[in-house]
């Protein structure tokens, strides 16, 4: 590992003062000279494999009394960023009108990650596509621009096969951003200007000609919330991987819906194991909408997700795969008892 300094930032103007002296030409999440530090369980990962090199980090756990909050109040939900993921798995609001949240939560890494992991930290996580994560392969457009990409042509049975560029396919890793995607979430962000909020919709980028840029935070930017408008106790986070703990989603689906006498109101489905950045089915969203739930309309519900798809040589199971998962997730969803 490369030697860095150490901060602890007192507090968030702290935190924003100290960050907005970072100097990135790779975006914020690239070789940054400065990154903040939640619980470190990927930041820490990555610095030791040399894939991320920042000269310091700005601990901002000293902010966890502001910024840990879980809260419900006329029926919207609000996430500090530094609430970690056990805690709000098990938070019994959560539970009861977030299903979606809480398991997107509870089937993600491990319970020693979970307890120490933050929500923000947990929506910057970075691909886990092995060529980005081993410095011995020179050819990772995300780590080094314009250097190539050694998955297109390599393994890439773990790689996404929709929001692909011919720049990267590394697959969007996370669990919890499907469920932020899928319930219309935004983000509250904290800078040394000011705050702003932003659909949690606009935070990750696709990689298109810059796979080196994941997100739209600025340098100095800190995330300090997610908010939720609503309660959505109909929903659901399916996961399928490898082995059933402690492990990558190879496909999931998020799925919240509104039903009333049989008929759908509103539909909400996320992807995940499948896609560069969160992923939200529209197109199978709106085929469902003001329509009698049924196997046929799964059917072609699940087909309009996929339209799109670009399978490469290992992967193309995953577009299979994930059908069944989404519809399974619809099924399961429609007929939960409430
Ligand atoms: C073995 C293993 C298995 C895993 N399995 C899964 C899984 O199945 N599903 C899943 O979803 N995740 C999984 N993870 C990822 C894990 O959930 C993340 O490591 C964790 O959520 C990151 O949170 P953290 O607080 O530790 O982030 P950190 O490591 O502290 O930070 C991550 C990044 O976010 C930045 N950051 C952190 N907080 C903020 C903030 N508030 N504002 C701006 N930037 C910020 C940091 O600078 C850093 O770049 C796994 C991890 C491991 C190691
Ligand atoms: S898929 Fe993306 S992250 Fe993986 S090697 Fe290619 S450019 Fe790098």
């Amino acid at each position: 590992m490369r030697p860095f300094t150490y901060q602890k930032a007192s507090d968030a103007a702290a935190a924003v003062q100290a960050l907005a002296d970072a100097n990135s030409t790779n975006g914020p999440l690239g070789e940054s000279a400065i990154q903040p530090l939640a619980g470190g369980t990927t930041l820490l990962d990555l610095m030791k494999l040399d894939v991320m090199r920042p000269s310091m980090l700005v601990d901002i756990n000293p902010m966890s009394d502001a910024w840990s909050t879980v809260s419900l109040e006329d029926g919207n939900l609000k996430l500090g960023a530094l609430a970690r993921m056990a805690e709000v798995a098990a938070n019994p609001d959560v539970q009861r009108n977030y299903p979606v949240i809480a398991e997107s939560l509870k089937l993600a890494a491990s319970a020693q990650l979970r307890n120490m992991a933050s929500l923000g930290g947990n929506v910057l996580q970075r691909t886990r596509c092995t060529y980005f994560r081993d410095v011995s392969y020179e050819n990772c457009n995300k780590r080094t621009a314009g250097s190539g990409c050694a998955a297109m042509d390599g393994f890439n049975r773990t790689h996404a096969v929709l929001g692909t560029s011919d720049k990267c396919i590394a697959t969007y890793p996370g669990d919890f951003a499907q469920a932020l995607i899928a319930l219309d979430a935004s983000v509250e962000i904290a800078s040394r200007s000011g705050a702003r909020t932003i659909r949690f919709a606009d935070l990750h980028k696709a990689p298109g000609d810059s796979p080196q840029i994941e997100t739209t935070l600025q340098p100095g930017e800190l995330i300090s919330s997610f908010s939720i408008q609503g309660r959505w106790p109909r929903s659901t986070y399916l996961k399928v991987r490898d082995r059933q703990s402690y492990e990558f989603a190879l496909s999931s689906a998020a799925v919240a819906l509104d039903v009333q006498d049989g008929t759908v109101r509103d539909a909400r489905i996320a992807l995940g194991g499948v896609a560069t950045v969160p992923w939200r089915a529209r197109e199978a969203e709106a085929l469902l909408r003001g329509q009698k739930l049924d196997d046929a309309l799964t059917d072609r519900a699940v087909e309009a997700a996929f339209a799109g798809a670009v399978p490469r040589k290992h992967n193309a199971f995953k577009v299979d795969l994930c059908k069944r998962v989404t519809s399974r997730a619809l099924h399961q969803t429609a007929t939960m008892e409430i």
